[in-house]
């Protein structure tokens, strides 16, 4: 008989679990059936920026899973061929105001190097080098750090590259909402369907999902915006990384003229899926501050997505407690596109050995879910 899993959820985690069930050694003996309803998915709207090294965060834990989360995406891409539109490896440059700060970041970049060398070559960049390497951006205000292993992936395009090797293989999609009848049965368009094993991958919707079956998840919504603009007359179609300046929004070049300004962190709207032209009209005045010459005229697509905090900031995943069948992982936060990738891989792994040891990378799952 072929173990019957179950993923609901088709954002980053959903999709990077599909893939691995497809690569594991006996992924012959599975069936996978992956549901995913897709309104507000964070993954569709994220900016897609690859770059964790030098984050403050002093969680030790989150910062093994994003270190080795870029390592694996960097390993996905080649393995699968992805194209450069789903994945662009072009570096990002990180701004600060003080220089001394600068030097500070120069010197954890290359700390923190010794233990992640995909974060390629460090420079410190002036502001006149910053416009060579990102045209795009014709004033920046301060020096930055060049880092050339940052990344940019497009999450839409990654879910559905890694879905369609899946799909090859051991995976169906269903397209639509589901719901917990108890621990091994999901309802799908009134019908039941049984699992052995139930992946939970609905990101800032896994309150709601383990709702029915009296599981407690402690995770709260954000709500995040960003915008598109087509940059006028902009011709120079050279590879260009992510700028991330100091205390504004993240710009991300995407070639043909186009640029992401971006993203908000909305708390008080959480699952609002509404895209507020205030917020649209902010993220064009703080362009202003780099790139001359765009109005809200220029804005081509506006995004919104939901993401899922914990109380520390920190994902988890793994099985839960008290009900063997199903597992889950959530609280991504502002990083769950660097992160996704390893935790549907964990995932993946855990559904065929529930012994492995996830805690070089994550707390105990109990004190997220009750
Ligand atoms: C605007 C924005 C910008 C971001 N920028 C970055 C960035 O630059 N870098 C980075 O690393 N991260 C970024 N993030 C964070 C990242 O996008 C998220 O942390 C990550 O995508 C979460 O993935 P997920 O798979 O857990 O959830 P999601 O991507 O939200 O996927 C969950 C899916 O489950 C579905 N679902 C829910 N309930 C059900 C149900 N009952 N049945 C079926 N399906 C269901 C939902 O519709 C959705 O499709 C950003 C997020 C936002 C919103």
């Amino acid at each position: 008989m072929k173990k019957k899993v179950a993923i609901i959820g088709g954002g980053i985690v959903g999709s990077s679990a599909a893939y691995f069930l497809n690569c594991l050694p006996n992924n012959d003996k599975i069936d996978v059936t992956l549901f995913d309803d897709g309104q507000g998915q964070a993954t569709m709207a994220a900016a897609g920026i690859i770059s964790p090294w030098l984050s403050k965060r002093r969680n030790k834990k989150w910062y093994q899973l994003a270190k080795d989360g870029a390592k694996l995406i960097a390993k996905i891409a080649v393995d699968t061929n992805m194209n450069s539109e789903t994945y662009a490896n072009n570096g990002t440059i990180i701004t600060r105001k003080n220089a001394d700060d600068l030097t500070n970041l120069f010197e954890l970049a290359k700390k923190r190097k010794l233990e992640a060398p995909q974060m390629g070559s460090i420079e410190i960049l002036t502001k006149e080098e910053i416009t060579k390497k990102i045209p795009i951006i014709n004033k920046p205000l301060y020096d930055g750090l060049f880092i050339s292993g940052g990344a940019r992936i497009e999450g839409g395009f990654f879910c559905r590259h890694l879905l369609n090797i899946a799909q090859k293989n051991n995976l169906k999609i269903l397209k639509g909402k589901t719901t917990f009848q108890d621990d091994h049965n999901l309802e799908y368009k009134h019908q039941i369907y049984y699992f052995d094993k139930i992946i939970v991958a609905t990101g800032a919707w896994a309150k709601q999902t383990l709702a029915p079956l009296g599981i407690k998840c402690k995770i709260r919504a954000q709500k995040g915006q960003l915008i598109e603009v087509k940059v006028p007359s902009f011709k120079n179609d050279q590879k260009m990384p992510v700028m991330m300046p100091e205390s504004e929004f993240d710009l991300i070049p995407l070639g043909q003229g186009k640029l992401i300004i971006g993203a908000t962190h909305d708390n008080e709207q959480q699952f609002d899926l509404n895209i507020e032209k205030s917020v649209t009209n902010h993220l064009i005045t703080t362009a202003h501050h780099f790139v001359t010459g765009i109005s809200t005229n220029d804005v081509i697509m506006e995004r919104v997505g939901t993401r899922a905090y914990t109380n520390d900031y920190a994902p988890f995943f793994g099985t839960i407690p008290g009900h063997d069948s199903i597992l889950v992982g959530s609280g991504l936060g502002s990083s769950g596109l660097t992160t996704g990738p390893l935790v549907g891989k964990f995932l993946a792994e855990l559904v065929c050995n529930e012994k492995l040891n996830f805690a070089h990378y994550r707390k105990p799952i109990g004190q997220y879910i009750s």
